[in-house]
């Protein structure tokens, strides 16, 4: 038995997870089409990064011509005072002004500037920051959401056993996660209690993941999960919808699979996840890889 297969073994897949010769081309995997809406329940709610409207300025009143000073006028009527206008409360900016304003700065001056930010309030519950690992040349880029527990507190992304698993699906797909892939989150800080990151959080954080993709400039990105996804593509759509299709994020080909989290918690759609990763090497290979 192969080493994929004993691999495949352990991991407890099924025979769907096999590789065999010609098995990108030939896996039956690939004549399967995309089946409607699966997988809509993966995470507890559905997080658009819905950014809040510029506030519009309050309309101005039109302001009364003055009055021509004529002799024989009347003495002008009293009216009451104008009410006293309130301030109005600035909302909290959000920095989705970093995609332009953060420079352009080296790998180590952009992990020191993670490490020391404090660009929003998940800095005050951090352990510390999450930044990425594997290789910052490499071809595969992955993104998932956010640290959990144990990414906060190692300070490694996709630790524990949802990062075994991912270890797993990619050592059977023949890529090493230390040095094919790439792997960094949306938000570098864990949220607190693992609650979904907050739109103004994610506006914060965009800047240093577009730094990451610029250093990186991968051939290929791959989102796990639908927070991921939707976050990167800016749409609502369940990851059954996203899955499946090739997708651009930065000019760069994107490909939606599950988060390993999940499928631990949903072993029958590790062939799905299977399937993504077909499809993924199919347009890694049709880049010219
Ligand atoms: S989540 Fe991102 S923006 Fe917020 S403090 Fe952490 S690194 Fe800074």
């Amino acid at each position: 038995m192969s080493r994929a297969a004993l691999l495949q073994q352990e991991m407890g897949l099924g025979p769907a997870w096999q590789a065999r010769a010609g098995w990108f081309e030939q896996h039956p995997a690939q004549l399967l089409r995309q089946a409607p809406a699966d997988g809509d329940a993966e995470e507890p709610a559905a997080l658009a990064a819905e950014i809040a409207p510029e506030p519009q300025p309050a309309a101005v009143a039109p302001t009364a011509a003055p009055q021509q000073s004529a002799p024989a006028a009347p003495p002008p009527v009293e009216t009451a005072p104008a009410p006293i206008e309130q301030p109005v409360p600035t909302p909290e900016p959000l920095r989705a002004e970093l995609r332009t304003e953060l420079a352009p700065i080296d790998w180590p001056q952009l992990q020191s500037r993670v490490a020391g930010c404090q660009d929003c309030r998940l800095c005050e519950t951090r352990t510390q920051t999450v930044f990425g690992r594997g290789n910052p040349q490499a071809r595969w880029m992955l993104i998932g959401e956010a640290p959990g527990e144990n990414e906060d507190r190692q300070g490694l992304p996709f630790v524990g056993r949802a990062g075994q698993l991912l270890d797993n699906m990619l050592q059977a797909a023949g890529l090493d996660r230390e040095q094919d892939v790439y792997i960094a989150n949306v938000l570098k800080c864990r949220p607190p209690g693992n609650r979904n990151p907050a739109p103004d959080e994610i506006a914060a954080c965009n800047g240093y993941l577009l730094q990451q993709i610029r250093h990186i400039q991968p051939t290929l990105i791959v989102a796990l999960g639908r927070f991921a996804a939707q976050t990167l593509l800016e749409t609502e759509d369940s990851i059954g919808r996203l899955r499946g299709k090739v997708h651009r994020y930065q000019g760069v080909p994107l490909v939606v699979s599950y988060h390993p989290a999940y499928l631990l918690r949903n072993q029958p759609d590790k062939a799905k996840a299977w399937q993504d990763l077909l499809l993924a090497h199919k347009v890694f290979r049709q880049a010219g890889n």
